[in-house]
């Protein structure tokens, strides 16, 4: 635990957060979906969601996803949480965001398919799926994308009534990610200003992509699994085994 930090740093990369919430939403997609479609979705609302905290980061890169609309949404949220990493990296935002996705989904489709549209656009962008100094096309693309999953979802019958839990999760996952670095989250915003954290990544420029692997590592086991594909990676093994010992024969 941390007591006062320094404020405003933010050493978490982007595509380090998209990961851990797709990973996170892999985790839980069991409980939330069915149907492999359903879970890629949730899967992409809670990796998107999980930059949704740094949207009070006007001059951060996914304040620029869908333009003035979000550059607009990001100086807002600036204005109204105090700055960057103040009240949008607290548990109370993250569940406030997820009760207002889950109301918006639940009185009105086409106001749930445009947060959800937001959301993986977000992803999309915190991922670095971007071409550098083309923003006219990375806003064409990333809304082409998105929108298509959306409708996608909507002609498939899906309702979104996850969507509050995805937007929740995303921004846990957020502040996790975030709890790893010097500055840490003042999780207990509006009630308390002290920020907590874990500085496991502070000065180690190895600890990041290290926890990273480890996360992704977990997310493929996780499809291997839930895809019954376990027997090909044994026998993928085995093969390799051979190989290997055949190579070492014919070198010794
Ligand atoms: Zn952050």
């Amino acid at each position: 635990m941390a007591g006062a930090r320094r404020p405003g740093l933010d050493l978490v990369r982007g595509v380090s957060h998209v990961t851990t919430g797709v990973v996170a939403g892999l985790a839980t997609a069991p409980l939330v979906t069915s149907g492999p479609y359903e879970t890629a979705l949730w899967c992409a609302a809670v990796g998107g969601a999980a930059m949704w905290p740094d949207i009070d980061h006007p001059s951060a890169t996914i304040a620029r996803t869908f333009g003035p609309v979000t550059t607009l949404l990001s100086r807002l949220a600036f204005r109204l949480s105090g700055g960057h990493r103040k009240g949008t990296h607290s548990l109370a935002f993250a569940a406030a965001s997820g009760v207002v996705a889950h109301l918006a989904a639940w009185a009105s489709p086409v106001a749930g398919g445009v947060l959800l549209v937001l959301f993986i656009g977000l992803g999309l962008r915190g991922a670095n799926a971007a071409v550098p100094r083309h923003q006219r096309i990375n806003v064409a693309v990333h809304f082409a994308v998105a929108t298509g999953a959306v409708l996608l979802a909507y002609q498939q019958g899906l309702t979104l009534g996850w969507l509050g839990a995805a937007v929740a999760l995303g921004s846990v996952t957020h502040l996790a990610g975030d709890c790893l670095t010097e500055a840490g989250c003042p999780l207990f915003r509006p009630w308390s200003r002290r920020s907590y954290g874990i500085p496991l990544t502070e000065d180690r420029p190895t600890a990041e992509p290290a926890i990273i692997a480890a996360v992704n590592l977990a997310g493929v086991a996780m499809v291997i699994d839930r895809a019954g594909w376990w027997p090909v990676v044994v026998q993928l093994d085995v093969w390799a085994t051979r190989l290997d010992d055949r190579m070492l024969q014919l070198l010794t």
